[in-house]
């Protein structure tokens, strides 16, 4: 027996990177707005590295959260229009 999970897209608002080095997760909020002329206002940021130990992040990470920040917006102007669907073994019955 398998579990559907169905997820809208404004569910994935929030996206968190994790340090391999020193285990700290840093939340990134996809709502907080980039400023204007390419530069990036203090709400969202892609960091290159951990805020805590200084290690940079895997070079793919920036590039690709920024793309996954781009689909997110694009799709959640289009309200419920999309959503995902993920299947997972049922948990077994008590
Ligand atoms: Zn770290």
């Amino acid at each position: 027996m398998r579990e559907r999970l169905t997820v809208s897209i404004s569910d994935l608002r929030f996206a968190a990177l994790h340090c391999a080095h020193c285990n700290t997760r840093v939340t990134l909020d996809f709502e907080a707005e980039f400023g204007q002329g390419g530069m990036r206002a203090p709400g969202f940021a892609t960091p290159r590295e951990c805020p805590r130990c200084a290690n940079p992040y895997d070079s793919a990470v920036p590039g690709a959260v920024d793309a996954l920040r781009r689909a997110y917006k694009a799709l959640a102007e289009l309200g419920d229009a999309v959503s995902f669907d993920s299947e997972r073994p049922a948990p077994p019955k008590p």
